[in-house]
């Protein structure tokens, strides 16, 4: 679908109406605020293919685990994200006719989701007889009052002259499509219409999270508010108002709804009606207009912070925006119990639950675009698991307080069950120690690590120390029945990435340990006390694992080798493969893929990226030649790393190529999947390979450092990050980089490998003649 949506710079834009197209576009065109989200589902009634989706964050549904072959230590759910119940429906009738476009054919059918200002319009155009109505709708979920939402839904008679009524509506007869046991989520708790408002009330099954949604309306007629006495219609799990009113050639009906969405998670469930009606009120009195002024100056706030300007590729340009603008509307870290879904508000996949992706692809983002504390807030999510983690692993034979957090999880329990995931793919705790170290080295707060992050690292290590066993045959200690990222290949041994993440968490928790004892045996013996620490016996244990771990290595190509015996497979090129067998898990059995070589995501790259200064170029290079050429990429989490890396070794337009799949994934639909949602977490990769990739940032020795590289194809590149109290501008032009310092205290930083001083709203560049800057 390259190329079906329009090229633009702030916006995606669809002209014409496919109806083929509607399910991609209801993921393309979501919305959200960080408390609430929505697909972009019409207003009125569709009755054409379409995946209804309102979500509410933190609100899930603990689906009953379905296996064929239960093994023990699955867990008893899967939690899924609910839909809710649906409050942006307004059904139209047009003479007694419900309107519904997949049946009137609209013409001139344009939707737009503008980027810059947070909304999203759609404008077409309906024949009924010969006379044509014009009808355009815009809707935003306010970002300054995350409860709210508004929706403006306009109706103009060109040489039509009939009755319309509008009937906006809360429903809660709602299903998930992913649902193991076709059950319902939701039981109505309680409702009521009356002329002007109405309210649902409903609570989840199991977990008995409520949700109260509040609606009221205004109508005008050609700019006139218009009082109009409703049809109030109440059904138990369906409320409603039915508004008539003729229209005449040349006029224009706009019905404004607005709704606040309220949940348990903030409110008292026996408050929520009065709350969310007093909600409505303050936001009805305000008016749609000024509702939507203070709305999109919180998105002027964002994008001053974090938007990425390319010159000369419009495409590219789009591309990134897309990303970063459903990476805020994802997360706004104002409340530590959320996390961030691989799906966001986007789709139902996965289960709306917490991936490894939020610390592997997520943290980069906020920690340079957001305050501190948004990053941080991240970290506290898994400290506060670190109790259900330990039982976790308790359950899986581990003892002594070590943890294993899960690989999905929405409190903490693990929800996987598919074991060569849950009980295997265990690097996930690796990804969760390294994020504590990534904070703490880009913020400086080292603080953290006595408060919060010692107590997970410590737990952490404790998992590893168990979880290897030492080879006789060997002489080394070994890790057995793995799943590294590749999930194209499972129960392995010694995955080198595994094994490089345990033994880089026992040395960092050993070097914190002892740098806390030295520095604040106080606050040592608090985390000594509350985690049982025997630091030498144990400090001892996690050393002698660092020294003889084994590492897989192919001598003669002088490669670090995924797993044990992965040379033994047949050694193909994924650029051999038939196109039409592309992706290959939509057209190979299982049982194919796993004995193939090709690798899903990167595995031993990821290793090399994240511990990149551990290795030199050539080293680099080799492993990037030979994995890259048998990675297929069917994750949406693996061609950022692949660019990033591809960067470091001067493969610009490998590099190129890689950026442009990661960040157009779903605008172009790549993977052929993009009707089930947005790849929302490898967003953040996608601005992970813009920054740490053509940006070629890195903290270096606790220094910031850009070493710059320019695609042949942008004229100029720009982008902003926080860093510790400063705004820095980074600008790359094709022969020179420059560095401002928008505000904050002077620093020093290493531009192309050059230790220079940036004052305070000063700048500093380098000039480069020839090739790009650092290529
Ligand atoms: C990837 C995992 C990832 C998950 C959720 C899978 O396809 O292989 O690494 O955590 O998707 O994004």
């Amino acid at each position: 679908m390259i190329g079906y949506y329009k090229a633009d710079p702030w916006s995606i834009v669809e002209e014409g109406f496919d109806p083929a197209m509607q399910e991609a576009s209801e993921s393309i065109f979501s919305l959200g605020n960080g408390r609430m989200g929505q697909r972009a589902n019409f207003e009125e009634h569709y009755s054409g293919e379409t995946l209804q989706g309102t979500y509410l964050a933190g609100v899930y549904y603990p689906d009953k685990t379905r296996v064929g072959w239960w093994k023990n230590g699955y867990p008893e759910y899967f939690a899924k994200v609910l839909n809710a119940p649906n409050w942006i429906g307004i059904d139209i009738e047009i003479d007694g006719e419900q309107l519904d476009l997949n049946r009137f054919k609209p013409v001139e059918f344009r939707r737009e989701l503008n980027m810059q200002q947070g909304y999203l319009e759609r404008t077409f155009a309906i024949y009924v007889g010969t006379g044509r109505l014009e009808i355009a709708s815009r809707r935003f979920l306010s970002m300054r009052r995350d409860e709210i939402g508004a929706i403006r839904y306009a109706i103009r008679s060109v040489d039509f002259s009939g009755e319309i009524s509008f009937a906006p509506y809360i429903d809660g007869n709602v299903v998930n499509q992913d649902s193991n046991y076709d059950e319902l989520f939701w039981e109505m708790e309680s409702s009521k219409a009356v002329a002007g408002s109405a309210y649902l009330m409903a609570h989840t099954r199991k977990t008995g999270f409520v949700s109260c949604m509040t609606m009221c309306y205004t109508l005008e007629l050609n700019g006139e508010a218009l009082q109009l006495e409703p049809e109030v219609i109440q059904k138990e799990d369906y409320v409603s108002n039915r508004v008539r009113l003729k229209l005449d050639q040349g006029e224009e009906a706009i019905l404004y709804k607005f709704v606040s969405v309220l949940t348990s998670i903030n409110h008292k469930p026996e408050e929520m009606v009065s709350s969310g009606i007093n909600l409505l009120i303050e936001a009805m009195s305000m008016g749609f207009d000024a509702l939507f002024e203070e709305h999109i100056a919180v998105w002027e706030e964002n994008w001053a912070h974090s938007d990425i300007i390319i010159e000369g590729d419009t495409s590219a340009q789009q591309g990134i925006r897309f990303n970063i603008f459903q990476l805020n509307q994802t997360y706004t870290g104002k409340d530590e119990r959320l996390n961030i879904g691989p799906k966001g508000f986007t789709g139902e996949k996965y289960g709306g639950s917490t991936y490894w992706d939020t610390e592997a692809y997520m943290i980069p983002f906020y920690l340079s675009t957001a305050k501190e504390k948004v990053a941080r807030n991240l970290l506290v999510y898994r400290y506060k698991h670190l109790e259900k983690a330990i039982e976790n692993a308790e359950k899986l034979g581990f003892t002594d307080g070590a943890a294993l957090y899960p690989m999905v999880t929405m409190n903490g329990e693990e929800c996987h069950n598919e074991w060569e995931i849950t009980f295997e793919e265990i690097h996930r705790n690796g990804a969760i120690a390294f994020a504590i170290y990534n904070y703490v080295r880009y913020t400086g707060d080292r603080k953290y690590l006595a408060s919060n992050g010692l107590e997970v690292l410590v737990a952490i290590s404790r998992f590893w120390r168990q979880r290897v066993n030492w080879s006789y045959e060997k002489g080394k200690y070994v890790m057995l029945g793995v799943t590294g990222p590749n999930e194209y290949e499972n129960n392995v041994n010694n995955n080198w990435y595994t094994n490089k993440m345990a033994s880089w968490t026992l040395s960092y928790t050993r070097a914190e340990l002892e740098h806390l004892k030295n520095e604040d045996p106080a606050a040592f013996d608090l985390l000594a006390g509350k985690t049982g620490l025997k630091l030498e016996e144990e400090s001892k244990a996690w050393k002698d694992i660092v020294e003889k771990l084994h590492f897989p290595y192919e001598e003669k190509l002088q490669v670090f080798l995924q797993q044990d015996g992965f040379m033994d497979k047949e050694q193909v090129m994924a650029a051999d493969l038939d196109p039409a067998e592309r992706p290959i898990n939509q057209h190979w059995s299982w049982d194919r893929i796993l004995r193939s070589c090709f690798i899903k995501q990167a595995d031993v790259l990821q290793g090399i990226y994240v511990f990149e200064d551990q290795f030199d170029r050539e080293t680099i290079e080799r492993n990037f030649d030979f994995y890259e050429t048998r990675t297929v990429h069917e994750s949406s989490l693996s061609p950022c790393v692949h660019s990033i890396l591809a960067n470091r070794i001067g493969r610009s337009e490998k590099a190129y190529e890689m950026y442009l799949r990661t960040s157009r994934i779903d605008l172009d639909d790549y993977n052929n999947e993009v009707n089930e949602g947005l790849h929302i977490t490898s967003m953040g990769g996608t601005w992970m390979s813009v920054v740490y990739g053509f940006g070629g940032m890195m903290v270096k020795d606790e220094l910031l450092s850009f070493e710059p590289h320019l695609p042949a194809s942008w004229e100029a590149l720009s982008f902003k990050v926080l860093y510790r109290g400063r705004t820095l501008n980074v600008h790359l032009e094709k022969k020179k980089v420059t560095i401002t310092n928008l505000a904050g205290i002077g620093l020093d930083l290493y531009l192309a490998d050059t230790r220079v001083h940036l004052e305070e709203a000063g700048s500093v560049f380098a000039e480069f003649t020839g090739q790009n800057p650092g290529s």
